[in-house]
């Protein structure tokens, strides 16, 4: 039976419309072999949706992805537009997307790739083998809290202010996405945060205990954010499943994401309670190499299996892709952020041409 699925396509800034061009082609070799019909949508966001309608997020666009069954995005931001007020920015559209969809939760992989142990900054005995889900709560904490802005106090001097808060409801439902995900992995959660000097983190840290009775087959440790950034570089085979707030989640997910050699490979998901994710490369717009063929593709690729497996309950199609990458990096193709030494370095449309022919053989 054909299954039918609309998504929405928004390629964004910088190499985003470079990246999507090869996910989009990728998608649709693998829909032709499932029998999958996809309608495609393409939206706008972020720099490109300013420079078209003066706003980072178009009603349109919110309404288009609510209306899909899935939403595939590259990545927002650049240089042009970075001195814009904070309301106008890029950033801010993503965030307006992210509150929008109700996507709370967001799931970022960091697996080391056997073919790509070497890319990785770190000796290959630390990261061999490693394979972390890092869960970050997204809608909430510091990016959200009010009050924020920048106040001019009485005498003229300004304070910059943002607020760090996490309500119960809000790490709860985080508390257990992270739980339900630990289950189908290695069964380890690590809940990350400041406990020591921030309340709101005592509040996370007491909440995540009260859940942890009704996960039994899960063994729950806690860090501080500070140590748990020293582990993930000293020892990181002893993470399965990280859980954190918003901002340590941010930069934590970054730490992981270095660990298996280049940004330019990692997926994620963000999901909600209901409605359609988003399925997005961790890595930004990479304004430095935007437009010169340079990016690496792969990790849009693998947020089209992410939205396969997570959104689409196609886990056969995301299973294939998964696959294809692996046989395109074992053919020695490289883009040049994991290029190494005797591979054959490919621009980002040649690293698609090379999954297409792999799908295709
Ligand atoms: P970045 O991830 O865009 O780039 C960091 C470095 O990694 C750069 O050297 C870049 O060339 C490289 N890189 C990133 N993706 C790559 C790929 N696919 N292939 C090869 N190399 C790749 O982060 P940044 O430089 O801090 O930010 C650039 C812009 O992206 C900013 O405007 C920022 O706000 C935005 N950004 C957007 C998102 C998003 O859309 N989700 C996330 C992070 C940053």
């Amino acid at each position: 039976m054909t299954q039918h699925y609309q998504i929405t396509l928004l390629p964004g800034d910088g190499i985003g419309p470079e990246i999507m061009a090869v996910a989009a082609d990728v998608l649709k070799v693998i829909a032709q072999k499932f029998n999958l019909q996809i309608e495609f949508k393409t939206a706008l966001i972020g720099g490109a949706a300013i420079d078209a309608t003066g706003e980072p997020l178009p009603k349109e666009t919110l309404e288009t992805c609510r209306q899909s069954d899935a939403v595939l995005l590259a990545a927002i931001g650049g240089y042009k537009w970075d001195n814009l007020p904070r309301h106008q920015r890029p950033e801010t559209g993503l965030l307006g997307l992210r509150a929008g969809l109700g996507l709370f939760a967001n799931l970022r992989p960091a697996k080391i790739l056997p073919q790509l142990i070497d890319a990785s900054s770190l000796k290959p005995e630390v990261v061999e083998g490693v394979d972390i889900m890092v869960v970050r709560e997204l809608t909430g904490g510091i990016y959200f809290g009010q009050p924020k802005g920048i106040f001019t106090s009485e005498t003229g001097e300004k304070r910059g202010v943002n607020t760090m808060v996490y309500s119960e409801s809000e790490i709860d439902r985080i508390g257990k996405v992270a739980f339900e995900t630990a289950q189908k992995r290695g069964k380890k959660l690590c809940s990350v945060d400041k406990a020591n000097v921030l309340e709101v983190s005592q509040l996370w840290r007491d909440r995540i205990t009260q859940l942890a009775p009704e996960y039994p087959d899960i063994e729950l440790s806690h860090l501080y954010v500070d140590n748990a950034a020293m582990q993930l570089v000293r020892w990181p085979k002893q993470f399965d499943t990280i859980v954190t707030g918003n901002l340590f989640g941010d930069i934590l997910s970054d730490a992981a994401a270095m660990l298996t050699g280049s940004i330019g490979m990692l997926p994620s998901a963000s999901l909600g309670a209901s409605g359609p994710g988003v399925f997005e490369p961790v890595h930004g717009s990479a304004p430095d190499i935007a437009g010169q063929d340079k990016a690496n593709p792969l990790a849009q690729v693998l947020s089209v299996a992410m939205m396969l497996r997570y959104a689409l309950d196609q886990p056969a199609a995301a299973d294939m892709i998964e696959q294809a990458v692996l046989q395109v990096l074992d053919r020695g193709d490289r883009t040049g952020d994991i290029m190494s030494p005797g591979m054959k370095l490919l621009g980002c449309r040649a690293m698609g041409d090379a999954l297409i022919e792999v799908l295709e053989s």
